[in-house]
């Protein structure tokens, strides 16, 4: 059985470039699996000779600003009920705020296991990038570089190694 890993986080942070990364593949090989959500954004990732499910929340982003807090809970809880592990991202440029410690708050509660990566951390100092992060009481923030690539490969080794 392939784990599944949500990528979990407040807009613009980054999912969806982490999510391309990560999934060469796109939705197509996962278009037919039975007993996926049809209106989530699905991709396969590979490590090595292994491979996963990689889940991107990024479609339920709410457009209108009104109902964003409810909304935002509403779909990350429903995300995260089908992870076997989520991987919390935040933005380490604009630094940590209120809607990052609500979706801690709600990953907290799921019971499962949480991966915090501190996004676009390309040329940063890594200890000074993600030290506000400490915080949201996920342990050691991993610093990662979507767009870049920087880090990727060692989170995901990481997180496939529960598996
Ligand atoms: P999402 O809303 O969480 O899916 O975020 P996106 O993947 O759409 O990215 C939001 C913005 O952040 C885009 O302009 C990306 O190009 C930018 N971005 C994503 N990852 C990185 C990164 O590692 N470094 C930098 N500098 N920008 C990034
Ligand atoms: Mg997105």
């Amino acid at each position: 059985m392939k784990p599944t890993l949500v990528l979990v986080g407040r807009p613009n942070v980054g999912k969806s470039t982490l999510f391309n990364r990560l999934t060469r593949t796109r939705d197509a090989l996962v278009a037919d699996m039975p007993g996926l959500t049809r209106d989530r954004h699905y991709g396969l990732g590979r490590v090595g000779s292994r491979s996963y499910l990689v889940v991107d929340t990024g479609g339920f982003e709410p457009l209108a600003k009104d109902g964003i807090v409810a909304e935002m809970a509403r779909q990350a809880e429903s995300a995260i009920a089908e992870g076997d592990a989520l991987l919390f991202l935040v933005d380490g440029r604009v630094g940590l705020t209120p809607h990052d410690k609500q979706i801690a708050d709600t990953l907290r509660r799921s019971g499962r296991p949480v991966y915090l990566a501190v996004n676009k951390g390309e040329g940063a100092n890594r200890d000074t990038f993600s030290a506000e992060f400490h915080e949201l009481g996920f342990g050691t923030p991993y610093v990662i570089s979507s767009a870049h690539g920087e880090g990727v490969r060692q989170l995901i080794d990481l997180v496939m190694e529960r598996f």
